[in-house]
């Protein structure tokens, strides 16, 4: 690696560094070590074909000038996407911030205190503004929320609907189209009918189980949906609700005239358009519904002394634990997102919140009053911020249209022929003024220009919102920038990250996220654009997102991408909706079985159920491998029904297994497809691929492999790349006249955050991208080589290697002294380690993958800690420390305990908290004793409002 390349900078060890460590393993070379890990028969013969690397200062002017060929036009288009003013204090503080933008979901409870308060603000704001009781911490957006809301309703089908085989779900025609479509993709292969029709004339039937109905809907208009409310729960149907939360600071929240689940987007809390994302989904429901809620929890637990403190709740209903039958395959959602969002509540308070709402509405009542001057008419009767007008006989939506191009304004465009707009916290007198102009000089007619904003008609008494929202003290106490910044930053110091140091979780892939790769994601031009402007607007992204697919394909071996889901999760189900649209169209719709190896992660099988398969689990041997002979028998068992086989690989063992391409060969001969899981494709980068090994689609994790951060649970991408016959099928959108599989509701899924990944692989390119898989091996062997001795190492590869992890023995520690793998995890936390993935993919271990990007003083530190922990645990097996109080048993130490007077401890304040020298350097000083994981569930208290008394 060149010194000056960005390569030298992302790969965190040296030429020297390398021969130090292959010393250590006792290979020659990192070739060898290379060709001794991967097997000869998939490896590439010719190096990708990428674009010479970039520096980092030639992919700042790249990226600037892509950047400038998006036009930033005032778009009122809305449709579920509206401009709005992320608070400096929140972006400068949250999204541009290490510490918020590259933590790890909070599993890990005690390090994570500052993000699920964070979320926890979330969830209080989202239950506060829909009056429901309950909200999770994000999903993924909109539409997809609207799909979970349809699953969830189908499986809480009383008992008599399911007699009936109740399978329709009533959908109010006026809904956004593309929840609509994503609706019916997820709908059509669970056997479930989306019925449309008017509410007003909705009559329950015994098929039906479920209605669904936009608020204000997609005219903009404000219905009242009572009587409807109230008919449909006679009829044993339930009522969930795609609701505008900015709105609800105005009018009646569906909470109140009896929602069973209420969902939508926060985009327009804070979080910038981004070409249609990413943005954080709200759902929010009913607290007896809480067991089949989608998503990531929040809830108030207590620690071991009993301090109040946050953990993430009812972890047991997803899918790590129920796999098949989990209530949704949701892993990754939108965490950073809303994290925003709900710091956007906490910056603006009930006053501030309701505020920039009734300004909105006021300019619109005013631009509904002027413009029907004008001789249009206005078809909404009660609108929050959506006008639509009819025009006059003079007047042609074309001609309109041609003005406001002149204008830089882009409008809403109705099907027949009406024009309309959405205004938006961003809307000012001037720009109003604007708008107005458009209508008058179309109509050819003077217009009254607006130079303060009217007090509007208020909302009539059954609309209008009575009851106070976000009366706690968090939303109330920050509205200054100096307290705000410190909130914040009070926040960030209690949570581990990867600004702190190496977060070795296995499968997740926590490597660098470098600050090139995320500057250009404050770029205005980026940012500020809507993801239904004309196509001649976005040329910038379009472009971008042009070369990343090619690149992706390259790097996949594969024919085409699509870049539309959301997370890792969403591509395995995006790949199997293809799968099966494939299927039926060579007249083999019948084939419904997933064979899925005993040790894929939760997701695979959630989603194969998601994508309406049935699942057929396969055994692995005693290396951890697929068993060939199981793998043969169920094929050939299910031979004439198989539709796929979803595998992982290198292995979630994180083995290269040697029979891949006879197991993809296997598949095939059965008529199947191979759908490969590339949550590991940091070891396969540059080296080998799924085109060239045989699958037929694979996803990939840009928030793992791609350099894209985790953000503390989302936002993910997971584009799927696939072989030429299953290009056909590949998500479209309907707004952009290719309705095909639609899986998001943006066409583009989280176009923001593209250019992360984008300029991981132009700075990288061939020989970066592959020598950081190289690398990405290196470490994870060299960590195998020094605790192999101590802890042991449960799976190696034919010629004793592992790939880019490693999976640590713990279960022998347990039976000898008791202490568990979860101990050591937490004992790690003392020694300011976040932990290794904990029982995954084998119960009672570690997994622990180090990326490329950490150096070998870091990776050194690291074993030195794993080595300390040893002796810890030794002292408890051999007498020397106390088996019940011990360091171990009572980690984390916090800080409070630490400095308390009373120490009752049989061993030093020291050895707590200070056990090697190191530590001293860079002390994590924890906020919370280990949390009860039992307490939370027992009683879930998902808002800033819970109180155990
Ligand atoms: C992370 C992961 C997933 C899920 O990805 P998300 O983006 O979290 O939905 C699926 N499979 C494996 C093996 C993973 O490690």
């Amino acid at each position: 690696m060149k010194t000056d390349s960005f390569a030298s900078r992302h790969i965190g060890i040296s030429e020297e560094d390398i021969q130090v460590m292959l010393r250590k393993i006792g290979v020659a070379t990192l070739d060898e070590l290379i060709d001794k890990t991967i097997p000869a028969n998939i490896r590439l013969k010719e190096p990708l074909a990428l674009p010479p690397a970039m520096t980092e200062y030639e992919f700042s002017n790249h990226i600037a000038q892509l950047a400038s060929k998006n036009k930033l036009f005032t778009s009122y288009i809305g449709m579920g996407w509206y401009n709005t003013i992320t608070p400096a204090v929140i972006q400068r503080n949250v999204f541009e911030n290490p510490v918020w933008y590259t933590s790890y979901t909070p599993y890990q409870t005690e390090v994570s205190q500052g993000r699920l308060e964070a979320l926890m603000n979330f969830q209080t704001a989202v239950c506060d503004l829909t009056a429901m009781p309950l909200a999770n911490c994000s999903l993924l957006d909109e539409a997809t929320a609207a799909a979970e809301a349809v699953t969830m309703m189908y499986a809480l089908r009383p008992r008599d609907k399911q007699k009936a085989g109740a399978n329709v779900v009533f959908v109010d025609e006026n809904i956004f189209p593309q929840t609509l479509a994503v609706m019916t993709t997820r709908a059509i292969p669970q056997g479930i009918e989306l019925r449309m029709g008017k509410y007003a004339e909705f009559t329950p039937a015994p098929e039906v189980f479920a209605c669904i109905v936009q608020y204000p809907n997609a005219d903009g208009s404000i219905e009242d949906y009572r009587i409807f409310t109230e008919k449909a729960h006679e009829a044993g149907c339930k009522v969930a609700v795609a609701a505008d939360l900015l709105s609800l600071a105005m009018i009646v929240p569906p909470g109140e005239w009896g929602a069973d689940i209420v969902f939508g987007t926060t985009q327009r809390f804070g979080t910038p358009l981004f070409y249609g994302g990413p943005s954080a989904a709200y759902f929010a429901t009913r607290d007896e519904y809480k067991r089949n809620m989608p998503g990531r929890i929040i809830g108030w637990s207590k620690d071991k002394y009993g301090k109040l403190c946050y953990r993430m709740a009812l972890q047991t209903r997803e899918q790590h634990i129920k796999r098949e039958k989990a209530t949704s395959n949701i892993c990754t959602a939108q965490a950073l997102l809303a994290t925003m969002a709900g710091f956007y509540a906490v910056y603006h308070g009930q006053e501030g919140i309701t505020g920039i709402a009734s300004r909105i509405h006021n300019i619109s009542a005013f631009l509904e009053k002027e413009i029907n001057k004008l001789g249009y008419k206005q078809v909404n009767k009660y609108y929050f911020d959506t006008l639509r007008f009819i025009l006059p006989d003079n007047v042609s939506a074309q001609q309109i249209r041609t003005i406001a191009l002149s204008k830089e304004v882009n409008l809403r465009y109705f099907d027949n022929g009406d024009v309309g707009f959405s205004i938006d916290e961003t809307t000012d007198t001037a720009a109003a003024g604007i708008l107005l102009s458009i209508f008058a000089i179309a109509a050819e007619k003077d217009y009254q220009k607006m130079t303060v904003i009217p007090e509007s008609a208020a909302f009539p008494k059954e609309l209008k919102r009575q009851s106070a929202f976000l009366t706690h003290e968090v939303f109330n106490k920050y509205h200054t920038e100096t307290e705000m910044m410190r909130y914040i930053k009070r926040l960030d110091r209690k949570d581990i990250s990867l600004a702190h140091s190496m977060i070795p979780l296995g499968s997740c892939t926590m490597k660098l996220n470098a600050a090139a790769e995320m500057l250009p994601l404050s770029r205005p031009e980026f940012m500020c654009m809507h993801p239904l402007v004309p196509e001649d607007q976005a040329e910038g992204y379009r472009m971008l997102i042009e070369n990343l697919s090619e690149e992706l394909k390259t790097i996949t071996g594969f024919a085409g991408v699509s870049l539309q889901p959301n997370s890792g999760a969403a591509g395995e189900y995006t790949g199997l909706r293809v799968i099966r649209s494939y299927l039926e169209s060579i007249g083999q719709g019948h084939r419904n079985k997933i064979l899925i190896p005993a040790s894929a992660h939760g997701t695979n099988p959630a989603s194969a159920i998601q994508a309406g398969f049935v699942t057929v689990t396969c055994a692995c041997d005693g290396q951890g491998n697929v068993d060939m002979e199981d793998l043969r028998a169920k094929a050939e068992e299910n031979k004439e029904d198989l539709a796929a086989l979803m595998i992982t690989y290198p292995s979630t063992h994180g083995i290269f297994e040697t029979e891949i391409v006879e197991i993809c060969n296997i598949i095939h001969a059965c008529g199947a497809q191979v759908y490969m899981d590339g949550a590991n494709m940091n070891a396969q980068v540059g080296l080998t691929n799924p085109g060239f090994i045989g699958a037929d689609v694979c996803h990939l994790n840009l928030h793992k492999t791609f350099a894209s951060p985790h953000g503390g649970g989302g936002p993910g991408v997971g584009p799927i790349c696939v072989a030429e016959h299953l290009v056909p099928f590949l998500p479209g959108h309907g707004l952009f006249g290719n309705p095909m599989n639609e899986v998001s509701s943006a066409p583009y899924g989280s176009a923001g955050i593209l250019p992360i990944t984008y300029g991981y692989i132009c700075m990288m390119s061939t020989e970066g991208l592959t020598m950081a898989t190289k690398a990405a091996i290196l470490n994870a062997n060299y960590l195998a080589a020094c605790l192999k001795d101590t802890y042991g190492i449960v799976y190696r590869g034919a010629n004793g290697f592992v790939g880019h992890e490693m999976i640590l023995e713990c279960r022998k520690i347990h039976e000898e002294t008791g202490i568990s793998e979860n101990d050591i995890a937490k004992r790690l936390m003392d020694y300011g380690y976040h932990a290794p993935t904990l029982s995954f993919p084998v119960h009672g271990t570690l997994m622990i993958e180090p990326t490329e990007s950490e150096s070998l003083w870091e990776l050194d530190n690291f074993i030195t800690v794993m080595q300390t922990i040893w002796k810890e645990i030794q002292e408890v097996k051999n007498g020397e420390a106390d088996k019940d109080d011990n360091v171990l048993v009572n980690a984390p130490h916090p800080e409070y305990e630490v400095v308390g007077d009373n120490w009752e401890h049989c061993y030093t304040r020291e050895k707590a908290a200070y056990p090697i020298e190191s530590v001293r350097e860079n002390k994590f000083w924890i906020n919370v004793a280990r949390v009860d994981n039992t307490l939370g569930d027992r009683k879930l208290l998902p808002t800033r409002y819970g109180t155990f008394e």
